[in-house]
């Protein structure tokens, strides 16, 4: 339909307020921030340190079903919402990711929101922004640089060069890089040997980043982060080669969170952009906290399905950033229940209530698996205007019959004004459980079982699996992990997003099915422990028809195609 505008030309054409008046709506001066250009801005560590004893606001996630390749508008309900809660007369400011390049040139395009409901400036956000993902992917090759030469300068350590664990990185999806040699060319270029890289948004310097407290806890973070093993397989830390505090510099500016706003002038913090299929999943910590403190209600929102970032949310950054989540919000879509009850891509828009009812079940299992952390949720249905009136009517059946808490947005069509129905019945789902005394959020294990018993909590109690099932070579590196003590960390786990199970082609709410773990691997500077499940990979592929393809720009400098 050529009356729509794409997300690019509403993005265009916003009004934008200059980034020190959005500050000023959350009490910050212009001295608390560190400008780049008019509509960007960082918060100073100074600002953030003045911070400390306020009261923290209340912290909304928001999550969704098991999504389509397309995604299901977690990003946009998320802006909507945050402009709803502000319309409503109460502060409310959003925490969100990053945008990654590899997903912008690649399949989804940008990650900024959609249609009414946007942060802004869209293009910045999307490519360079304030430049954190780059310093972040020069820190991680700084530190492979510093272990290739130490190797070079006579490997004091000992370090075995095929035993080295740190990868390259780069913020773009490029299958040829996943496995390289490097250091050829003869003795004066280094030692040869395989090498790999990793999208930045999967790499452990990005999950430190967004991990860690402040700038000590960054460094410390850093120090302990293993590299390498020895000819004897001792662990090498950054400590060990003493690069933490360059790495930390090259971080510093980075590390303070960006301040931006939506297309309604509502206040955004967007740092740090881990993925959530093969990292934990969410903005930064430090976003996190600093937003709970100007705000009433902090909006944030995990990757993916409820099973990978609200799991991750509540698993790993809540626990170690100490938040206690107030409520969540579950995002389905008519398309992707229909996708989950068993149509294909291409008859998506296609009235099929039968499909929808079908798939409805993988959206129950992911509101008991949120209830299973015991935080109270709406179901947010984002409506398209492709949906059919009868699937509407069909989907609020559903939810009646289940006596789930919903609401349909229409953020995406309507701004803010399309979240008010959701806006209120959050509030109101909120004020009930607080009233009731409900229990509150608490993680599904503890730290102190194996680490065997935290994969199989996952497996059975989040994706609904029979067990876990280990390869020899898992088995061989949980013992190794045991053996050097870090079995008291958390579980990351890497699995598709399409599915609950490691399999992206079982649909709906698979049953009898095992969750097949083929690696781990100890993220000790961010502190958890990576399971890789089925075939995921930590360096994406661009697909046959790159989204980079329809993206240009004319003489005016004006940017067409992001969208
Ligand atoms: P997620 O955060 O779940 O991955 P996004 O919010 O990024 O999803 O949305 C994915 C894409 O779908 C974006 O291009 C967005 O503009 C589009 N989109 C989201 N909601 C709607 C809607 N209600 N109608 C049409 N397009 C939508």
């Amino acid at each position: 339909n050529s009356k729509i505008r794409s997300d690019l030309e509403i993005a265009q054409s916003a009004t934008l307020l200059p980034i020190t008046q959005v500050a000023d709506k959350i009490g910050l001066t212009e001295n608390d921030m560190e400008l780049y250009g008019k509509y960007k801005g960082k918060i100073r560590f100074e600002a953030l340190h003045a911070l400390e004893n306020r009261r923290d606001g209340r912290l909304i996630l928001v999550t969704s079903m098991n999504p389509t390749p397309l995604g299901e508008g977690k990003s946009t309900v998320t802006i909507g919402l945050g402009d709803a809660l502000n319309r409503l007369g109460h502060r409310s400011i959003l925490a969100l990711r990053e945008p990654s390049l590899g997903p912008v040139m690649g399949i989804k395009g940008g990650a900024a929101g959609g249609g009414y409901a946007q942060v802004v400036p869209m293009e910045d956000i999307n490519l360079h922004f304030t430049g954190d993902l780059h310093a972040i992917t020069v820190a991680n090759n700084v530190l492979a640089s510093i272990i290739d030469n130490h190797i070079f300068q006579g490997n004091k350590l000992g370090i075995d060069p095929g035993r080295i664990t740190w990868k390259r990185a780069l913020d773009a999806n490029d299958r040829a890089l996943r496995n390289i040699v490097v250091g050829l060319g003869g003795k004066g270029n280094g030692v040869p040997r395989e090498d790999h890289f990793e999208i930045t948004a999967a790499s452990e310097m990005m999950a430190i980043f967004t991990l860690a407290e402040d700038l000590v806890d960054l460094k410390e973070k850093i120090a302990r982060t293993v590299v390498a093993y020895t000819y004897e397989k001792k662990p090498v830390t950054v400590g060990d080669l003493g690069a933490e505090g360059a790495l930390t510099v090259l971080l510093k500016d980075a590390f303070q969170p960006n301040l931006v706003q939506t297309l309604e002038n509502t206040p955004a913090l967007v740092h740090g952009g881990p993925f959530a299929n093969i990292a934990h999943g969410c903005n930064s910590l430090i976003a996190t906290k600093t937003a709970l403190k100007l705000a009433d209600y902090v909006i944030t929102e995990a990757g993916f399905g409820a099973d990978l970032g609200a799991e991750k949310f509540f698993n790993i950054k809540s626990r170690i950033g100490k938040l206690t989540p107030t409520a969540t919000v579950i995002v389905a879509t008519i398309r992707a229940l229909k996708f989950h009850g068993g149509v294909n891509r291409e008859e998506l828009y296609d009235e099929n209530v039968d499909a929808l009812r079908e798939g409805f079940h993988n959206l129950l299992k992911h509101i008991e698996t949120i209830k299973e952390f015991q935080v109270p949720f709406v179901v947010a249905l984002n409506r398209f205007i492709t949906d059919k009136e009868r699937e509407i009517l069909e989907f609020e059946k559903l939810c009646n019959e289940y006596d789930i808490p919903f609401a349909v947005t229409e953020v995406w069509e309507k701004g803010g004004a399309g979240g008010i129905q959701l806006a209120e019945r959050l509030l109101a789902v909120i004020d009930q459980a607080e009233k009731d005394h409900s229990p509150t959020f608490y993680p599904l294990y503890p730290l102190d079982i194996s680490l065997e018993e935290k994969m199989n909590v996952i497996a059975k109690k989040v994706y609904g699996a029979k067990g876990i099932e280990l390869s020899p070579k898992a088995e061989r590196q949980l013992r190794e992990l045991e053996q050097n003590g870090w079995s008291k960390l958390p579980i990351c786990m890497a699995k598709t997003q399409y599915s609950l199970s490691d399999d992206p082609n079982k649909l709906g709410r698979p049953k009898d099915f095992t969750i097949h773990i083929r690696q781990l691997k100890p993220s000790i500077g961010a502190g958890f422990i990576v399971a890789y499940t089925g075939d995921i990979l930590t360096m994406p592929g661009l697909p046959k028809h790159p989204a980079a393809l329809k993206i240009n720009i004319d003489d005016s400098g004006k940017v067409t195609g992001l969208f």
